[in-house]
């Protein structure tokens, strides 16, 4: 496996917001978690990206444990976050966005190459490079944090709610962005709200609810589950 998560236990202060977590992510692969408001996905993806320590468990990436790495080195080690509300520099450009993805020096020295694999997986971004990025609509701001995750070179790209806020009409795109983004060589793990669309590209999903993994499988087996039908897609 190239992500491996074992019983990993993640909290705020006294509070505990995941328990006992075990997930794994192998390379290629595109692996969805689902859950309610609250259920702790945010907090699983920023535990994974090294944003968030966890306080017992292992967390393992290409065999390396995790769990001493710096918040920092995680992206030098491969992994790559696209987190919620984008986050984006809105002042800054396009471009300048971007290239803060690849402030390392071993992505750095690639750095041209991987503009131009960012700019050929969105063309939109290279016509809209010198605007301010605050200045592009929901889609493209999307498009802005996707690639500067990809100008890392990561072998696995962590999702926090992507589709969140976008407009209906372009949500079915940025679902096809994440499977290109897999075609484009990363494994890619997804935090979703959009229940039917993140198992719909997923290989394998995870169901979080109240800080624990409740269920896990097929996309198309946990669709047969009469509680996933009830709670998630209200049949
Ligand atoms: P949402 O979809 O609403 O973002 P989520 O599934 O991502 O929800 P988290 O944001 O991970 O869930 O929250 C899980 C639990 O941890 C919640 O009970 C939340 O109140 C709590 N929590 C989240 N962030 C903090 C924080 N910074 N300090 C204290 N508690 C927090």
């Amino acid at each position: 496996m190239l992500l491996e998560a074992r019983n990993l236990h993640v909290g705020y202060g006294d509070a505990t917001a995941i328990w006992d977590v075990s997930l794994d992510v192998d390379a290629g692969e595109i692996v969805s978690v689902i859950g309610p408001n609250g259920a702790g996905k945010t907090t699983l993806i920023n535990a994974m990206a090294g944003l968030l320590r966890c306080r017992k468990g292992e967390l393992r990436f290409d065999g390396a444990d995790m769990t001493c790495v710096r918040a920092y080195d995680y992206c030098g080690h491969g992994i790559a976050l696209v987190p919620e509300g984008r986050r984006l520099f809105v002042k800054m450009s396009v471009e300048e966005n971007l290239e803060l993805g690849c402030y390392l020096a071993a992505a750095r020295a690639h750095r041209q190459e991987s503009l131009e694999r960012v700019y050929g997986l969105f063309p939109v971004l290279r016509d809209k490079r010198r605007q301010l990025a605050g200045e592009l609509s929901g889609g493209q701001q999307q498009m802005v944090a996707i690639g500067r995750a990809l100008m890392a070179r990561p072998r696995i790209v962590l999702f926090d709610e992507p589709s969140l806020g976008l407009a209906p009409t372009i949500v079915d795109d940025m679902f096809d962005i994440i499977m290109r983004v897999r075609q484009d060589g990363a494994a890619v793990l997804l935090v979703e709200q959009n229940v039917l669309k993140a198992l719909d590209v997923a290989d394998r999903a995870y169901v979080l609810e109240q800080g624990r993994i409740v269920s896990t499988g097929l996309p198309a087996d946990l669709l047969k589950q009469p509680h996933i039908r009830e709670a998630y897609l209200g049949v």
